[in-house]
């Protein structure tokens, strides 16, 4: 089965996978002829049995082999802590489809078609054990070295993993189905802290993100988790996760922990940042549970870590993508586009319910002197700070956008024009109370408003909008600072 032939200093020892004879000794020449030393296998069976006791630099195998394939094979390979950073090389007949495919999935480090890229193979196998990782001078013995291995350790070793993988593609799928058209973060939280909370119950298991305004913390407890033991779980996440956590973090008891009424035996504490790659630490996961538990399902927290860390960028780009589409980016107010969106889904309410709706169309009065005066970058400013006071005694239902450069509109539901009048009359005295940042201290802009009110019946936005633009030309005209209806 092995051919062993002495290495020479700086060359590989490389394991050849390959049940076809000929091609065995081909590339076994390939690699001798470049100084490297081969040990050989058959099938992936045999290869197995030779890693429980040699320790080869780089694996070159075959892919369609008679009682372990090379794409189960590797898969054993790299289920194993012992074996996973020795590199694998699979070489096949086909370059195309389900070939290709599997390579990947199986987590083979490269993938070469015999035919066309036969002559690289050495180069590439030199490539991959330089790049790999030396393993640790202590690492585990290979699981099948602690067997009693043949064709059955191996077949059930082959079962486990494919059972693992099996149970990690579902957990990846589950967390990824979370991420819908109609979702909110907490909603996102929410489904994930129930997929995960059966492996760490009757532990604790808590999620902190950068939610839109700072973190957020949410947690599920079994009944044998104690206050004291969530306060552990608390600071062990402020110590080890990317952002300390809020003193408000949302606690739930688990919803059917009556079966898992029991203690908690030796609990073990961990952390992982949840984080994609690129992308800033953007949540993290913990947990605490009993330490078997914590060691079976090492695996699962990791991929649930890394999930997380992929929705919750997901979802951070969203929000921001959202944001920029609907904000004004020097006001920080409703962009056009966005506060005409919303006074149409307004007025839609108006027709159907019958109520009353005012909107004011603002323009800041000789704004071009200002912009003159002290250039456009203090005309930004003081348009922002305007901006800003505008806000002043509108209520949560009413909205604020800006419509031009220095022209802006607000809607106020269920308020007739005599409210509106109101309001906009303190509006605009308010906005010229307080001196404005870049200006001199006695300098005010005002402001003229032209209001408009739904009519009912047959009235539309372009309508009321023309009313609302007649109003504020006829206060300009009239000498600005003023509100007209
Ligand atoms: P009126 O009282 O008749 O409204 O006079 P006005 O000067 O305010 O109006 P006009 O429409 O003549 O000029 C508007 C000015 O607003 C001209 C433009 O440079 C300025 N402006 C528009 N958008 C911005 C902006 O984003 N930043 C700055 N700094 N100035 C802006
Ligand atoms: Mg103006
Ligand atoms: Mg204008």
């Amino acid at each position: 089965m092995t051919t062993a032939v002495p290495k020479k200093p700086h060359a590989l020892q490389v394991l050849l996978v390959d049940d076809n004879p000929i091609q065995l000794s081909l590339l076994r020449h390939l690699f001798q002829r470049h100084g490297h030393a081969t040990i050989e296998a058959r099938n992936g069976a045999e290869a197995l049995i030779v890693l429980a006791t040699e320790t080869p630099d780089v694996v070159v195998s075959d892919c369609i082999m008679p009682l372990l394939d090379g794409y189960q094979f590797c898969r054993l390979v790299k289920d194993d802590k012992a074996t996973r950073h020795l590199p694998v090389l699979l070489l096949t007949a086909q370059g195309a489809g389900l070939a290709r495919f599997w390579a990947k999935t199986c987590g083979a480090d490269r993938f070469l078609v015999k035919g066309r890229d036969l002559d690289h193979v050495v180069e590439a196998a030199v490539a991959l054990a330089e790049q790999s990782p030396r393993p640790r001078a202590t690492h585990a013995p290979p699981k099948l070295a602690q067997e009693n291995f043949g064709v059955e350790a191996i077949q059930r070793r082959l079962a486990q993993a494919l059972e693992q993988r099996l149970v990690e593609t579902a957990l990846r799928d589950s967390i990824a189905r979370l991420y819908t058209a109609d979702h909110d973060t907490p909603r996102l939280i929410q489904g994930f802290i129930e997929i995960l909370q059966e492996l760490v119950l009757p532990g604790a298991l808590m999620v902190a993100y950068l939610g839109e305004d700072g973190v957020w913390c949410e947690g599920v407890h079994g009944s044998s988790a104690n206050p004291e033991d969530r306060a552990a779980l608390e600071q062990t996440l402020t110590e080890q996760g990317p952002f300390p956590v809020p003193p408000s973090c949302h606690w739930h008891p688990a919803a059917d922990d009556d079966e898992r009424r029991r203690t908690l035996r030796n609990p073990v504490l961990r952390v992982f940042t949840a984080t994609t790659p690129g992308y800033p630490a953007v949540g993290a996961l913990a947990f605490m549970t009993e330490r078997q538990a914590a060691e079976d399902f090492e695996r699962l927290f990791e991929i649930a870590a890394e999930e997380l860390g992929r929705l919750l960028s997901l979802e951070d780009s969203r929000l921001r993508l959202y944001h920029q589409a609907i904000q004004d980016p020097l006001t920080g107010l409703h962009n056009r586009k966005h506060i005409l969106d919303m006074l149409g889904i307004e007025l839609d309410q108006c027709r159907r319910f019958g109520q009353e709706l005012s909107i004011m169309v603002m323009d800041l009065d000789h704004f071009k002197s200002v912009n003159d005066r002290f250039g456009h970058p203090v005309g930004d400013q003081v348009l922002s700070a305007m901006a800003q006071r505008m806000v002043f005694g509108l209520r949560k239902v009413d909205q604020l956008g800006r419509i031009g450069g220095e022209e802006f509109l607000a809607y106020c539901p269920q308020t007739d024009l005599l409210g509106a009048k109101s309001l906009a009359e303190r509006l605009r005295e308010h906005v010229a109370i307080d001196p404005l940042p870049g200006l001199p201290s006695l300098d005010r802009v005002t402001l003229s408003i032209g209001l408009a009110y739904w009519e009912g019946g047959e009235d539309t936005l372009d309508l009321m909008l023309s009313r609302a633009d007649k109003a504020l030309y006829q206060a300009k005209s009239e000498g600005r600072n003023r509100v007209i209806c």
